[in-house]
């Protein structure tokens, strides 16, 4: 670089051998100035989608559709809550949480305080359940902003109740249940003596008991069943003490959909509602509708001589014959970098091979520039919308594909979607 020739205000000159920058105040006090000219209300009304071109969509009605199938294989009087943990999957769990509770849903359940918070903060104003025990410290946040703790140690749900009393409120819980899954929970042998060492308390009110399924979504029932009669038996355990426990819940989104009679008092919809099946069980016995599509838009599109190779490692040669896009999308949007080569997306209602790695925050794929049988001649442009994931026309690329190339489950493939894509509500 030459010397005191600024370009946009960096300035770089070599002393000793060693290149040196600097922004210089002339610069700095230009771009005061142009934040002024423009105005800082202006500077944030440019939509995140014109920021970067690459985005997840929600359609909201997807999220309605599927709360509404769920709820309509519930009895009467039994409740639905919404699971919007992470985030919603990774959905956004304002919008979710709205869209579902209006579509039927009851109440909603997450996995931090912060989540709760978040919900409250945003204008949630029905039941929220934390669906685990809190850190004791977080306490003035329940009862501050109405938040339900799941409790299933007595030194907690005490220093919870205790609280709430000093400020003249009330305690409502919910005490988990340890049938089987061995995560959280009161064993199911032992709650009538958790019972003993809290119920004394005034403040402290037991409105709910659940446990959680490890095995709901397979095949083989053995393990579930036993985890049923072991609830079953901790309910009749609690009831023979004249102990209320409240609403009774158990099923995530298989057993909803599997074990109508796991429903009890309620259930506890996650994966289904954002439209993906908990297990093959539920394929074809319900209709899901996935809610989540990733989008993106060319940022580069060029020829690339015959053998040159693309992306990192240069593991993709070009055959020729093809024009190579770059998307502003890569693994640190949630696009696993084990994807590489292996995964389609979708221009113009046909089917686009990704090539080379994928990198943290661009990728590329392949457009054949030939054209054969009744395909025209493709020529894809900077600019053009493509779908990394989601429905074109007759093509379709899935989470579930990717989950499975990946050896994971749709939960994680849709949750990490969430990591740096804005997301757009259609
Ligand atoms: C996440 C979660 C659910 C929802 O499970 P899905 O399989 O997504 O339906 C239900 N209950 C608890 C306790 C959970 O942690």
């Amino acid at each position: 670089m030459l010397e005191d020739e600024p370009l946009n205000g960096f300035t770089g000159f070599a002393r000793k051998g060693k290149a040196q920058f600097q922004y210089s105040r002339a610069a700095e006090q230009a771009a005061q100035e142009a934040r002024t000219e423009f105005g800082e209300e202006f500077l944030s009304s440019i939509p995140a989608t014109d920021r970067r071109w690459a985005w997840v969509e929600i359609s909201l009605d997807a999220i309605r559709h599927n709360t509404i199938q769920a709820k309509q294989r519930l009895r009467a009087g039994v409740r639905l809550m919404a699971v919007v943990k992470a985030d919603a999957y990774g959905h956004g769990a304002v919008e979710c949480a709205k869209t579902a509770l209006s579509s039927g849903a009851d109440n909603v359940g997450v996995a931090t305080v912060d989540e709760a918070v978040q919900l409250r903060d945003a204008g949630v104003t029905v039941p929220i359940l934390v669906l685990s025990e809190p850190p004791e410290e977080a306490v003035p946040l329940l009862l501050a902003k109405r938040i339900t703790p799941t409790v299933f140690s007595p030194e907690f749900a005490l220093a919870y109740g205790e609280l709430a009393d000093l400020h003249g409120m009330k305690a409502p819980f919910h005490l988990a249940v340890n049938t089987g899954m061995n995560r959280i929970g009161v064993r199911a042998e032992d709650v009538i003596e958790f019972e003993r060492q809290v119920n004394f308390h005034r403040a402290l009110v037991h409105e709910g008991t659940f446990t959680h399924f490890a095995t709901a979504d397979s095949g083989d029932t053995i393990d579930f069943n036993m985890q049923v009669r072991r609830f079953v038996d901790a309910l009749g355990a609690l009831q023979a003490a004249g102990i209320d426990p409240g609403i009774v819940h158990a099923a995530n989104s298989a057993a909803l959909f599997r074990f109508p009679d796991v429903h009890f008092n309620m259930a506890r919809l996650g994966i289904a509602l954002y439209g993906y099946h908990p297990c093959e069980q539920t394929r074809g016995a319900v209709d899901l509708r996935p809610a989540m599509a990733v989008k993106a838009r060319i940022t580069a599109a060029k020829t690339v001589p015959m053998s040159e190779g693309v992306s990192y490692g240069l593991h993709y040669r070009s055959p020729g014959s093809v024009k190579i896009c770059t998307v502003p999308i890569g693994y640190a949007d949630g696009l696993n970098r084990a994807l590489s080569g292996q995964v389609d997306f979708i221009l113009n209602g046909q089917y686009m091979r990704q090539v080379g790695t994928i990198c943290m925050d661009q990728c590329m794929f392949e457009v054949d520039l030939r054209s054969f049988g009744t395909r025209e001649r493709l020529d894809p442009q900077v600019g053009d919308v493509v779908t990394i994931v989601g429905r074109d026309g007759n093509a379709e690329t899935t989470i579930t594909d990717m989950a499975r190339f990946l050896r994971t489950i749709d939960y994680e493939v849709a949750c990490n979607f969430s990591l740096r894509l804005p997301r757009v509500f259609v």
